[in-house]
């Protein structure tokens, strides 16, 4: 059964080394996380699932990775300086600070006693500083609060260089910023995250048909990865909550422990963002179709994700607590391709005559895999530790090994247990993860 409580994940991720809160030795910094060995290689696994979907399995796409410092007239064209805001009210009675849009009722949500609230008024999401050594107005840059604008200004850049035409797509992976003002719920929203964004750009006649296209395929990748169908929904934005850009927006949400969240919007961008840098910079972002002699400024779909969010979502799903023998075990049924080690190598002992062929296995199922190694501690907490990191695979070496070249393959999931020859080691693993690895 998926985790119930975000503390299971928060405790589990903190212990086993995942995700620890940042400057922790110094009290912890405001809702800013560090992924440790195992969360880094989780993170950048759901960062390469999706760039595998979007880019590698796909002709229409490119990656591109833009500048997270930008200029001024970037965001005053894509109206972020004067519209990219949250409506911030204070409380008189607790002197909190609140989204007004995530207050239920009027009713202070952390002391649960009548509060009184003041007049919304918008807070700018976006965080500034200076480049160069003189601060002042003409030195003043922003830290993009999403990865799009890098697309849209590349817009002309890529088309030129990359043989693409519309219906195509420009992807990015990267950091965004925001100052949040109520960050929470664990790496759920923090104001320094990762996204993993696609503009898609179409001619205008079809953007209504790549929305739909594009709001099915992204929750299937969800489910292709993990999540049970039934923890996942599409909701479709009410008018008014459309941004000043969208012609329609729905989210791709899971359901968190606290309840519905968004882990992606899915927008229907027209030609707005195009239009304005085209405005701002008095260049033309166009595209001319050969084929029919139409120039026309491509419309855009844009499904943005968020990595950091959708690692808690894997993490949540495939949580799990069954019995083994006898003895409650805490599982991580992750996707083969989203945990952070693939095979483990446990030597059975860590007596030396083990360790070179321990050694030697390792170094052939690394040079395909991620790869643990692991010779502390009893067997059998080894096994669970491997369990509780959503290691898919054991290969244990033992005294046997030496003499009959062969080794023990122990599976995450049953626990079965399996002996196989060392020679056909590699070809049992790749066999036994499918494609899910290759
Ligand atoms: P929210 O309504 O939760 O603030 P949003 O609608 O502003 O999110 P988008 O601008 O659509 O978010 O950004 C796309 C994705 O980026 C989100 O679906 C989410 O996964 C991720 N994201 C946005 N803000 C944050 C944040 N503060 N922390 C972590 N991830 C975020």
């Amino acid at each position: 059964m998926p985790a119930q409580d975000l503390d299971q994940i928060v405790n589990l991720c903190k212990r086993r080394g995942f995700v620890y809160p940042s400057g922790e030795i110094y009290g912890g910094f405001r809702s800013s996380y560090d992924y440790g060995p195992l969360g880094s290689l989780m993170l950048r696994n759901v960062k390469d699932a999706w760039v595998r979907t979007i880019v590698q399995q796909r002709d229409d796409v490119v990656l591109i990775d833009t500048a997270i410092l930008g200029a001024p007239q970037v965001f005053e064209a894509s109206g972020h300086l004067s519209s990219f805001s949250d409506p911030l009210v204070d409380c008189t009675v607790c002197k909190r600070r609140f989204r007004q849009d995530q207050l239920d009722e009027r009713d202070c949500p952390q002391e649960k006693k009548g509060c009184d609230f003041t007049e919304a008024r918008a807070f700018n999401l976006m965080f500034k500083t200076h480049a160069g050594p003189i601060e002042g107005e003409g030195a003043t840059v922003y830290m993009r609060p999403e990865t799009a604008q890098g697309m849209f200004v590349n817009f002309t850049n890529v088309l030129q260089t990359s043989r693409k035409r519309p219906p195509f797509g420009i992807a990015q992976v990267g950091k965004s910023f925001r100052n949040e003002i109520t960050p929470g719920n664990f790496i759920f929203r923090t104001r320094e995250f990762e996204q993993m964004e696609l503009e898609f750009f179409v001619p205008p006649n079809e953007s209504a048909r790549w929305y739909e296209y594009w709001c099915k395929a992204r929750k299937q990748w969800y489910i292709d990865y993990g999540i049970p169908a039934e923890m996942l929904r599409i909701r479709e934005h009410a008018k008014a909550e459309l941004s000043h850009y969208s012609a329609g927006t729905s989210d791709i949400e899971f359901k968190f422990p606290w309840g519905w969240g968004e882990l992606e919007g899915i927008a229907q961008r027209t030609d707005y963002d195009l239009k304005q840098h085209a405005e701002h910079s008095r260049q033309k972002f166009e595209y001319f179709d050969q084929a029919t002699n139409e120039r026309y400024v491509p419309y855009v779909v844009e499904p943005a994700a968020g990595a950091n969010r959708t690692m808690a979502a894997f993490l949540l799903a495939a949580y799990d607590e069954d019995v083994v023998n006898d003895e409650p075990r805490t599982v991580l049924r992750l996707h083969p391709r989203l945990a952070p080690f693939q095979v483990a190598v446990l030597p059975l002992s860590k007596k030396e005559s083990l360790t070179p062929l321990a050694k030697k296995i390792y170094a052939t199922l690394a040079a395909r895999y991620m790869c643990d190694f692991d010779e502390t501690q009893a067997i059998g907490r080894r096994y669970r530790r491997q369990d509780e990191i959503g290691t898919p695979f054991c290969v244990t070496v033992d005294f046997d090994s030496l003499e009959d070249d062969s080794v023990t393959i122990r599976e995450r999931d049953t626990t079965a247990q399996s002996r196989v020859k060392i020679d056909a080691l590699l070809t049992e693993i790749s066999q036994r993860l499918g494609d899910s690895c290759t």
